[in-house]
């Protein structure tokens, strides 16, 4: 028996799901990359630690995503188990200030939620179309804002099914990162939020909003900044003073709004992404000195 035939074990409550050479595409806010050879969406914890035990077991490569906005997927796909988390995993439970969130819970409902229940800090994550654990895991922010800067702690799961709490200071967060991206996956987050009055945390979420929505593309397919903004600029200023803005190959261009997004225009691949970003960097070194870092992750790649 090899690992595929085995799946079936893994589907042991009625809203899991599996399915097999699943196109990754339709996960990415991308919408580029090739096929899964397996993707679950799984709803409790139990079957985490089963799947953590069926990855040891067969020696297979599994993924975990959120919605897939922060994702450049291979063309070749990826050989391994990529799995959503649904249900139990994308839970919200709020005690006054104290928010108890799932890692599958998408981040603008959050924000959402948020400003309803008139608690403030997440204003700032209403245009951030990712879920709770690429959240952690980036340190997701906007306008001076991250989102570890909320968290108290961090539940999360090692690939031997083993589960443990990370106090804020654990979990590494940094600008656009966190040392979360070693654990198997992440669970759950404890956030702070600070009690305040709904019409005035709507206004500013909306504000906000508005404020990306009208200097950033956000309807195209893309995967938010492509990269990190170097120590005292701006990525987007760079690009944009090296004349980069509308560059094109393939289906992959810089965007016309703003130069740290490239939008997959016309059946983008993965390559051609790849391509433009070497492209950016080349030419941003030559003119500037300054060699700009991808925040996007990669998934089904070699390295
Ligand atoms: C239009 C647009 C606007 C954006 N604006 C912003 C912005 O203003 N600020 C900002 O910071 N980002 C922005 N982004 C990028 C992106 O939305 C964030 O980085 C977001 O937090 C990623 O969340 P995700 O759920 O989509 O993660 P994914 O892209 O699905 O995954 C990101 C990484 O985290 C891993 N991962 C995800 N969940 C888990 C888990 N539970 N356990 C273990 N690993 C996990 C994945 O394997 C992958 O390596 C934008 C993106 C788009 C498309």
């Amino acid at each position: 028996m090899d690992w595929k035939t085995a799946l079936p074990e893994l589907v042991t409550q009625p809203k899991t799901k599996l399915r097999l050479g699943e196109s990754l595409a339709k996960h990415t806010h991308f919408g580029i990359g090739g096929e899964a050879s397996a993707f679950l969406e799984i709803s409790s914890v139990d079957e985490l630690i089963e799947l953590a035990e069926f990855q040891q077991k067969w020696n297979i490569p599994v993924a975990i995503i959120g919605r897939g906005s922060n994702l450049l997927v291979s063309d070749n796909g990826f050989d391994g188990i990529c799995v959503k988390l649904i249900n139990d995993l994308a839970k919200l439970v709020i005690q006054g200030n104290q928010v108890l969130v799932g890692a599958g819970l998408s981040l603008p409902h959050l924000s959402k939620t948020m400003s309803r229940n008139g608690l403030s800090g997440l204003e700032f994550a209403l245009g951030i179309p990712g879920a709770v654990g690429g959240a952690l895991i980036m340190n997701a922010g906007a306008w001076g804002s991250s989102f570890g800067d909320l968290v108290s702690d961090v539940t999360v799961m090692y690939d031997t099914g083993e589960i443990t709490k990370l106090a804020r200071h654990e979990a590494g967060f940094e600008y656009r990162r966190s040392g979360l991206d070693k654990y198997f996956c992440i669970i759950e987050a404890s956030l702070t939020l600070e009690s305040g009055d709904v019409d005035t945390i709507t206004e500013k979420m909306q504000k906000l909003f508005k404020q990306k929505t009208d200097t950033q593309p956000f309807v195209e397919e893309n995967a938010g900044c492509m990269f990190k903004n170097p120590a005292g600029d701006s990525a987007g200023r760079l690009i944009d003073s090296c004349g980069l803005k509308g560059h094109r190959i393939g289906g992959a261009e810089v965007s016309t709004i703003h130069g740290n997004f490239i939008l997959n225009v016309d059946n983008s691949t993965a390559q051609d992404v790849l391509d433009l970003v070497a492209y950016i960097q080349k030419e941003v070194r030559e003119k500037t000195g300054i060699y700009l870092h991808t925040e996007v992750k990669k998934l089904g790649f070699d390295e």
